[in-house]
């Protein structure tokens, strides 16, 4: 299985149209980015792409515009489902996976595109090519988020873009020792928001959790580039296969 950071942006994406502050102005000067937080998963062939966010079409282009069999959508904001429809006639529209609420409303916003729809019930693992996935609730207020268990053989992956750090008692026990943990850092240390982790609590969190190693993900313009453990647009993670 081999996990690639499609994006590690927050809503707006680095630069900010229009902003001026050292991150940005780097960003302007080294073309380096940070795309709206997606992920491509891929095994045998197959691809799978975790939330369509608007900066699709740029992230397939740039990856070797591949043919995407599933899309699995995590919660019904801007960023992480309307670019979507960017398949409409590239290729036949992915079948896409989703917890009720989220299916809901993203399908309805998309109701004018043909696609196949799989509803997920929270902490129900389902298998796609030969990965494990199960949607995992997380706090996100107001929106209806879940954060993602990834699993080959014995290789587990979590991903939770879009949380703050209260989360569940049961999403905590899930991602309890993953190897890898993509964890929400929207704001450097000292700011907060009451729908994200800034990098000091995601750092804490993938210690609390005994993660083998995070990267965060969600990145806003605010934080600085050279921090350790940020994800890089790009960034590719390799799992040798069971
Ligand atoms: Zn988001
Ligand atoms: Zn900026
Ligand atoms: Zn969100």
């Amino acid at each position: 299985m081999k996990i690639i950071l499609l994006g590690t942006g927050d809503a707006i994406g680095t630069p900010r149209i229009g902003c001026s502050c050292p991150q940005c102005s780097r960003a302007q000067k080294t073309g380096e980015e940070r795309l709206r937080t997606s992920l491509m998963v891929t095994k045998a062939g197959h691809t799978v792409l975790v939330d369509t966010g608007p900066d699709l079409r740029r992230q397939l282009l740039s990856h070797g515009s591949p043919h995407v069999d599933a899309v699995l959508w995590t919660h019904g904001h801007y960023d992480h489902f309307m670019g979507f429809g960017e398949f409409y006639r590239v290729q036949k529209m992915p079948r896409v996976y989703a917890p009720r609420p989220v299916m809901d409303y993203c399908g309805g916003i998309f109701g004018f595109l043909p696609f196949e729809r799989h509803v997920l019930g929270e902490y129900d693992p389902f298998s796609l090519f030969g990965i494990e996935f199960s949607f995992l609730p997380v706090n996100h207020p107001p929106a209806y988020t879940c954060g993602l268990l990834i699993t080959d053989g014995n290789v587990r992956v979590g991903y939770t873009s879009d949380t703050n750090r209260t989360i569940p008692a049961r999403t905590r026990e899930a991602l309890t020792g993953v190897d890898l943990l993509l964890v929400d850092a929207l704001l450097p240390a000292g700011l907060h928001v009451p729908k994200h982790m800034n990098y000091k609590e995601a750092c804490e969190l993938a210690r609390e959790l005994h993660a083998g190693d995070f990267r965060c993900v969600h990145i806003s313009h605010l934080v600085p580039w050279d921090l350790p453990h940020l994800g890089k647009d790009g960034e590719t993670f390799c799992f040798s296969s069971p």
